[in-house]
């Protein structure tokens, strides 16, 4: 397992790169903005773009799904609950992100339980709505990407259309608590942490 994190755009978000060794098969997670260069990296690292996965609809997290898309190929995956904001994005984000696109159709939509394969990797769907009614987080052995549901320190905003703050909150308790301590979280913005860590000191998870 081969993965990698670049900061991208205006937004700082954070787009991670999760490769199956041995099939080459390869996750993108959350690709928000500037995926020109990241789309050469992976052509000339021989990579096969096999999913193109965001954790939210949020423009910061799609705006360059479709750069990808077009130069690798690969499936756009997202959950239905984040269906209309994907498909209509709506101008009071993107307005402020110069260089967005508008996402490519969804072509697979994923739902709690789920399971991705990149060669012998899996990737399970965790459904935790809050921020945005479909806000899901990936778990990979020991490593969950939690787009802006979880952050180190800090919880995503849920004043944005769609979000529900209480359900945000109860998404957190009890589907990403619950996990092993040791857990790795890979935020959707800022540094990395553990659930471990998050379950003990995150002021908004008392
Ligand atoms: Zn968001
Ligand atoms: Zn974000």
């Amino acid at each position: 397992m081969n993965l990698v994190h670049h900061v991208l755009g205006s937004f700082d978000t954070n787009v991670y790169v999760l490769a199956d060794d041995e099939t080459s098969e390869t996750l993108v997670v959350d690709p928000g903005a500037d995926c020109e260069r990241l789309a050469e990296d992976l052509k000339l690292a021989g990579l096969n773009l096999k999913y193109i996965a965001v954790t939210h609809g949020h423009g910061d997290h799609t705006g360059a799904v479709a750069t990808l898309k077009n130069a690798c190929g690969g499936e756009f995956v997202a959950h239905s609950g984040d269906r209309g904001q994907i498909e209509i994005p709506p101008p009071w984000l993107t307005t402020m992100m110069p260089g967005f696109i508008d996402p490519p159709p969804i072509d697979r939509f994923v739902e709690d339980g789920d399971v991705l394969h990149l060669g012998n990797l899996s990737i399970t769907v965790i459904a935790t709505p809050g921020h945005t009614p479909g806000s899901v987080c990936y778990l990979h052995e020991g490593v969950v990407f939690t787009g802006d549901t979880l952050f180190q320190g800090s919880v995503g905003r849920h004043d944005l259309p769609g979000g529900d703050g209480d359900l945000e909150i109860r998404s957190i308790k009890t589907r990403l608590l619950t996990l092993p301590a040791e857990t790795k979280v890979l935020p959707g913005h800022g540094p990395a942490s553990s659930i471990g860590e998050e379950a003990s000191s995150n002021p908004f998870l008392r």
